[in-house]
Formats: C-alpha cells, sequence, structure tokens
C-alpha cells in the first residue's frame, strides 16, 4: 500500500517519515507508543475489528487490532512464551489445553513445543477468521502450526463456545484455559467480568489452571487490574498476577492472571522444570528462574495487587 496515500488515523508523517502510534486516550492517557513504518503490508474492516498490519523499521511486522498494537516479530516470544508455559510447567499432566482468542497462532506455537510430553490436545477458539489468515501470510513465524494434525482451531466467540459448554455440562474438561484476547473494547469486552471467570471455572478441570492477559499493566491502571483480580478472587481460590517485559506494549510491561481452584497451590513454582541446555533448546524467554521471577512485583505493585 501506498503510504503516501494511505489515511489511517494511527499513521502521520513526521520529519519526512511514517509513524504509527497506539493512540487511545482511554487505555494510555497522555502516552503513545511509536513505530517508524517501512510500509503498510494490509489494513481492512473485518466483521469484528479494525486490522493493520506493517512492517516497521525496527520491530519486524506487526499486528495491530482497533489501533491497539497486539504483537511484533521482534517481542512476541515475550508474552507468548509466559503465558503458555506458566500454566503448562505448573500442571502435573496438561492433557488437554483451550485456547481463547490466539489468531496470530503464537500461542499454539508454544503449545505444540509439549505435544507428546504431556499435551495431547490443542483448540483454539478464535473469532476472527481473517487474524489467522493474515498471520499465516505476514506472521509466518507465530503461525507456523496453524495447520497442526494435533490443534483443533474453531472459528467462534470464546465467550459464547464456554457458555455453550456450561450449558451443555460439558464443563470441567480442560485441563488449561489460556484467554489470548484482545483488549475489552471490541469482541473481547465480555473476557474482563466476573461472569468469564466463572465460565473459565465451569470448563476447566478441578486441579485445573487458568490463565489471561489482563490488559492493563502496572504503570497504566493498577487499580483495573486490583479490581481484574478481585473478580477472579471471587471465582478461584489461587489467583496470583504474574509479567513480562514487552517493549511493544505501551509502558512496556504486560501482566497475566493466573488462577487455579486448588487452594495449596503455589503458580509461581514450577512443578516441572528442565535442564538449562532443554531450556535453551525450547524457549527464547521462558525458564524455571524466569517462572519465579515473573511472580515478583516492585513493591508498590506488589502491594496493590496483594
Ligand atoms: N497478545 C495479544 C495482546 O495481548 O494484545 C493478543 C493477540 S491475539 C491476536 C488476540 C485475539 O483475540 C484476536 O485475534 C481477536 O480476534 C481475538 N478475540 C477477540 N475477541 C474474541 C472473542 N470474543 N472470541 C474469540 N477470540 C476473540
Amino acid at each position: 500500500l501506498d503510504l503516501e496515500n494511505f489515511t489511517h488515523p494511527a499513521i502521520s508523517k513526521l520529519n519526512g517519515s511514517f509513524w504509527f502510534h497506539e493512540l487511545n486516550e482511554e487505555c494510555f492517557p497522555g502516552q503513545t507508543f511509536g513505530l517508524r513504518i517501512d510500509k503498510v503490508l494490509h489494513h481492512e474492516k473485518s466483521e469484528f475489528q479494525d486490522i493493520l498490519i506493517f512492517q516497521s523499521s525496527t520491530f519486524g511486522n506487526v499486528l495491530v487490532l482497533n489501533g491497539i498494537v497486539q504483537c511484533t516479530e521482534k517481542d512476541e516470544f515475550s508474552y507468548q512464551e509466559l503465558i503458555t508455559h506458566v500454566p503448562i510447567m505448573s500442571h502435573p499432566y496438561p492433557k488437554k489445553v483451550l485456547v481463547i482468542g490466539g489468531g496470530d497462532c503464537g500461542v499454539v506455537r508454544e503449545l505444540v513445543k509439549h505435544l507428546g510430553k504431556g499435551v495431547e490436545e490443542i483448540t483454539m477458539v478464535e473469532i476472527d477468521r481473517k487474524v489467522i489468515e493474515l498471520s499465516v501470510k505476514y506472521l509466518p513465524d507465530m503461525a507456523k502450526f496453524h495447520d497442526h494434525p494435533k490443534v483443533n482451531i474453531e472459528i467462534a466467540d470464546g465467550f459464547q463456545f464456554l457458555q455453550d459448554l456450561s450449558s451443555q455440562d460439558e464443563g470441567g474438561k480442560y485441563d488449561i484455559i489460556i484467554t489470548d484476547s484482545s483488549d475489552p473494547e471490541g469482541p473481547a469486552e465480555e473476557f474482563f467480568q466476573v461472569n468469564y471467570f466463572h465460565l473459565l471455572k465451569s470448563a476447566v478441570k478441578q486441579d485445573g489452571i487458568v490463565i489471561m492477559q489482563s490488559s492493563e499493566n502496572i504503570w497504566l491502571n493498577l487499580t483495573y487490574l486490583s479490581s481484574l483480580k478481585e473478580k477472579a478472587q471471587q471465582v478461584f481460590s489461587t489467583v496470583e498476577y504474574c509479567q513480562c517485559y514487552m517493549p511493544s506494549y505501551t509502558s512496556g510491561q504486560l501482566g497475566l492472571i493466573v488462577a487455579t481452584m486448588d487452594k495449596t497451590k503455589n503458580l509461581s513454582k514450577p512443578l516441572r522444570t528442565l535442564s538449562r541446555e532443554q531450556e535453551e533448546k525450547m524457549f527464547r524467554y521462558y525458564s524455571a528462574a524466569v517462572h519465579e521471577a515473573a511472580f515478583v512485583l516492585p513493591t508498590w505493585a506488589d502491594r496493590a495487587l496483594r
């Protein structure tokens, strides 16, 4: 797409170059994360959201939904690895795994690493077929296992999917549920309400683990995070918050809410560990040490989220 003739509210020309800015006064009041654009690869309004994919000068290809960065080729592994391996390595036999959202298929790529080593079945429920198709084209390393024979992809609303499960009395089937959704504005809104935690509880086994991206971070909106954690605590017995470095998310830090019904479980300690050599072969971000450290928060945030 010719940048000179392309208009998008998040793209502007500054000092002779084109820049993307994550402009969202509600989510990021008074600040914005920006990337210089080399090329706009794709733009469309799908049935569910505004999808923009561009090649940046420094972060590789970037997927943006409704003006908010979802992932960049440079740092996606940080988030994808933490949201996947924290619950998997905390569970003794994570046979059946459900991913809600996750259209770039990065979480699926991480889960495939555990096939034959505990994980037997992977289901991903993504609302927008377009995100998957475009990720296959423009984010090929993330989406490389979208057609893996052990990966079952359903195109559906994840909230509705869980509601149907609970009404069919088919709850309690998954060992792990990973909610890799976009932010609360748009089709992911329902994932940040108490009712969603109830649905997760009915879909996960008694000793299962759920994890979700918390949308906000400790620098931007600690009050929101603490209220999200409280919503999870109304439903689950053990709820923790862990975090990773994520330079392409505004403020550079992203948190995850992780929860289980097992009162005695220490989610911050991996149950299964690998040798350092195996860790270096399998992961770029995750390790047993990173797992534990991800649960350690700076003092002020720890106090607010305790
Ligand atoms: N890692 C990213 C982040 O934290 O911003 C999320 C990436 S992933 C691309 C988010 C996916 O959630 C999108 O593909 C979006 O279409 C999907 N999604 C949003 N609402 C959904 C819903 N109700 N059901 C299923 N998938 C949904």
